[in-house]
């Protein structure tokens, strides 16, 4: 049996150390791929596949790339969640006694990469790693980009996943044996690539990063993160930061569906950022400012304290417009310090960052000194770092416009080393000599077209043009180029200067080059003072943009009250206000207090229920991250967390609106909520038919009310439900005014007392512009089943709920079986029987006008 050659046995050694990333094996100047491999890259990365003989029975399938336009490539898989394995030669092939040494560099991730476009200004790149412990999780982040390191525990699994989430990363690394079900929810709920690294041992280097930790389990976690980091990038990482420990409670909990609900960082529909509060708050002018400003949005806050200080910094923001004006000129001459010094450590900084960061540093003196006039003692107690031994450094050492290679001169000034002046004088002087021979060589020979030019086959060389080659003197000039009207000669005293002037000029080129490395070097030492600095003025960045928005949204101070009193006048919702002309918004107020915990809201649909929800919560986060929120007036307790749950029905976009998923979030809410929580139901129970749907929004509402006390909002379309309020003691009905003028329903978007009096669905029907017939139809059924209302479902007397009864899992077969009774057959075709019955139990009113259309589609065909 044939056996592979040397190059294929090696490449199979290496690739099997790296089997779930793409291996780009160098050969010459291209990376090729072979095997699967291939395959799979010639597909994703539309090039073409081919084969060699690799000394096997069967050709080998190979593709590959040239290696300068290699980074493209790799973008482009690492885009799609995959890995790239880079192996490169690692000796000179020339002194290759066989198959010359390779090995890999570098193994480039989701969660790893550096550059390009999965990397954006205002956001960050974490890798996350999880770490299983008894009954706890350790949950670590970095962000190589910006050196930001962060740990956590997690009570349970869900915890862990919101918050892998709620960061965004792209990769998640973990050791084999974690249940294949959390694997699972991390590809799918997160869309995460999981990477595996079974070493948690704590190192000399971790130990560095990890001394402000005291909690092993913190510890092995991150080791975990720093170990899979090391091994696969082998190289420097000096620019992480000390590893911070941060607790979950500090921050209000939002899970991921509320998040996704709620439209925090990314609307539902586009998943892009337009539309969502991100995108109305990002006034920021930094890109450091941009991410800090997520990161907030993210996590709001439930330390009074600190909420206060971030709000009374916006206040003195809004006082000062002049100086904030100033500041916002200022800041957007700041680049991406912490990304740079993540650059610097990395190795891959350019002459041009350099210069940038002189250039943002320059900014410092003027910020310190506009913040010096400000009157607040809680943010500005530390004098801005202007880092003026580096600024200093950086203006000697580089030129104004270097070019965007390090590695072809031109970077370093003039008087910055006498060495490399002696080699610039000894080229600059060979140039001058040689504009001089020019003049000689004109003069002597007469000829007024004679040049001197240069290029990098022939060196230096003088042209004389066809019709005056005569006029050259014999024996003096040696010919070396042939040109269709030119002759191009050299001299030996031309030759003896031309090696001078590019033996200086490669000296430079290496000596430049060199100076870079150094300076680099030296800026590594200012890393962890540019990232303080880099903290500091992302959060005047984040108040500032806070100041911006709320001044110029007309937003209000929130005050916070003690006794969980809750009061919005004239609220608005941030994000809808924004996008409709903010004459036509419709302000409501909002009031919650001890005796007043639930608000059932009723009203026609399309008249802003969901909105006037979603504005209470946006309203609450808003206050918790220390912005101004959207109202005139505005007392709130400070929330724990807060819940967003959509009835399935409305919520066509997700694609898996399924009721059990319905079912399921609401069982997280009900589960983990506090009497601090803020609550939101829209349409619960929706997804099901209308007893069942019924029942299960009356059982939860009670169950609320009874078990949990949270502050809620819960709008229902089962008018029926209105009636609770004689019942539960601290709930009360609201509705969405709207009247009826000339036979149309006009929404008033007003939110009022009391339960709204009827449902306007054929309203909104008619609206919509359906059939003209059909809804005429609609309203005859309607006036028959208004008239018989015996067939309509009447909610269940409350029954005294046991306070025993604590919510459990198993209390999750909520799903009840029973449905209504067939009445008695008739002698009608069964077919026709059919559709009565389908009739009868079919309750129009709770239909969207889509469902009527599709009932109506189905109940004809079954009569066809
Ligand atoms: P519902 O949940 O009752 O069906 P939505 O809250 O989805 O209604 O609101 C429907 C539309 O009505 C929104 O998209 C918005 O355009 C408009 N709307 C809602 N609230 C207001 C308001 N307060 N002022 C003006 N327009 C509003
Ligand atoms: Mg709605």
């Amino acid at each position: 049996m044939a056996t592979y050659t040397p190059m294929i046995q090696q490449y199979l050694k290496i690739k099997a150390e790296y089997q779930d990333a793409f291996l780009f094996f160098r050969l010459g100047d291209f990376y090729e791929m072979f095997f699967n491999d291939a395959i799979q890259a010639s597909q994703e990365l539309e090039i073409t596949l081919t084969s060699r003989d690799g000394g096997g029975e069967e050709r080998i399938p190979m593709c590959g790339v040239p290696y300068h336009s290699a980074p493209n490539y790799i973008e482009q898989l690492i885009l799609k969640g995959h890995k790239v394995a880079i192996c490169e030669q690692t000796e000179d092939p020339k002194q290759a006694k066989g198959v010359v040494r390779r090995e890999v560099v570098q193994l480039i991730t989701p969660g790893t990469v550096m550059d390009g476009k999965g990397i954006h200004d205002k956001e960050n790149n974490f890798i996350a790693s999880l770490t299983a412990f008894d009954s706890q999780i350790g949950l670590a982040f970095s962000d190589l980009t910006t050196g930001e390191n962060l740990v956590a525990i997690c009570s349970h699994f869900d915890e862990a996943l919101n918050e892998i989430y709620s960061v965004g990363a792209k990769e998640v690394v973990i050791s084999t044996d974690l249940p294949d079900e959390w694997k699972k929810q991390l590809i799918d709920r997160c869309q995460a690539t999981l990477s595996y690294e079974q070493t948690t041992t704590i190192t000399q280097e971790i130990l560095e990063v990890v001394k402000d930790l005291h909690d092993e389990r913190l510890t092995s976690t991150f080791a975990r993160l720093l170990t899979y980091l090391q091994r696969t990038q082998k190289r420097s990482l000096d620019h992480l930061q000390l590893v911070k420990v941060y607790y979950l409670q500090d921050a209000m909990k939002i899970d991921l569906f509320s998040k996704r609900n709620l439209e925090l960082t990314e609307t539902i529909r586009s998943k892009g950022k337009k539309g969502s509060l991100l995108w109305l708050l990002d006034e920021t002018k930094t890109a450091m400012g941009g991410r800090l400003l997520k990161q907030w949005v993210d996590k709001p806050l439930v330390d009074r304290e600190k909420i206060e200080s971030r709000l009374a910094m916006v206040e003195t923001f809004i006082a000062n417009f002049f100086e904030r004006e100033d500041l916002r000129t200022l800041l957007k001459e700041v680049y991406d310090l912490e990304r740079l010094a993540g650059r610097v450590a990395f190795g891959n900084v350019n002459a041009r960052d350099l210069i940038q960061l002189k250039k943002s540093l320059q900014q410092v003196p003027a910020i310190e000194e506009l913040l010096q006039t400000l009157q607040n003692d809680v943010y500005l107690t530390k004098p801005l770092d202007p880092c003026e031994d580096l600024t200093q450094l950086l203006d000697e050492a580089i030129v104004d416009n270097p070019p965007l290679s390090v590695k072809e001169g031109n970077i370093i000034k003039d008087g910055f080393h006498a060495g490399l002046d002696q080699y610039r004088d000894a080229s600059r002087n060979g140039k001058t000599w040689i504009a001089q021979l020019e003049q000689q060589e004109r003069q002597h020979t007469g000829i007024k077209s004679l040049k001197i030019g240069y290029n990098r086959v022939f060196g230096y060389y003088i042209e004389v043009t066809r019709a005056n080659l005569h006029l050259l003197p014999e024996g003096k000039y040696e010919r070396k180029q042939t040109l269709t009207n030119a002759e191009r000669f050299i001299t030996p005293e031309l030759k003896e200067k031309e090696a001078l002037i590019l033996e200086a000029e490669e000296k430079i080129v290496d000596l430049e080059y060199q100076l870079f490395l150094e300076l680099r070097e030296k800026v590594k030492n200012f890393i962890p003072r540019l990232q303080i600095l880099a903290k500091q003025i992302s959060e005047l960045d984040v108040l500032q943009c806070f100041a911006t928005v709320s001044e110029n949204r007309h937003y209000s101070k929130p005050q916070f009250s003690q006794n969980g009193e809750l009061f919005l006048k004239n609220g608005r919702h941030p994000v809808v206000e924004k996008v409709m002309d903010s004459q036509e918004y419709v302000p409501n107020d909002c009031y919650f207090n001890h005796d007043r915990q639930m608000l059932l809201i009723t009203g026609p649909n399309m008249s802003g229920k969901s909105t006037y929800m979603r504005q209470v919560a946006l309203t609450a986060i808003l206050a918790q991250i220390g912005c101004y929120v959207p109202a005139t007036e505005a007392v709130l307790p400070i929330f724990d967390q807060i819940f967003t749950r959509i009835g399935a029905a409305d919520d066509l976009i997700s694609g898996q609106s399924t009721f059990m998923v319905e079912m399921l979030e609401a069982k997280n809410a009900i589960a983990h909520a506090t009497s601090q929580s803020l609550i939101l139901f829209d349409e619960i129970g929706r997804g099901t038919s209308t007893y069942d749907g019924m029942a299960l929004a009356q059982a939860i509402i009670e169950y609320i009310h009874e078990h949990i006390g949270a502050k809620t909002l819960f709008s229902t379309h089962y008018h029926e439900l209105t009636i609770l309020e004689e019942q539960l003691t601290s709930l009360r009905n609201i509705h969405v005014k709207a009247i009826e003028e000339n036979g149309k329903v006009v929404f008033l978007h007003k939110i009022e007392e009391g339960a709204a009096d009827k449902s306007y669905g054929i309203h909104v029907a008619e609206l919509a512009d359906l059939p003209k017939s059909l809804i005429s139809r609609a309203k005859e059924i309607l006036s028959e089943l208004e008239a018989d209302k015996t067939d309509m479902p009447n909610p269940v007397v409350v029954k005294q709920v046991v306070k025993e009864e604590v919510f459990s899992d198993a209390q999750l077969s909520l799903f009840s079986e029973e449905e209504p009774k067939a009445k008695k057959a008739s002698a009608l075709p069964k077919n026709v029987q059919a559709v009565i019955e389908l009739l009868k139990t079919m309750n129009i009113l709770e239909m969207t006008p889509l469902d009527a259309m599709n009932e109506l589609y189905k109940l004809q065909k079954k009569v066809k």
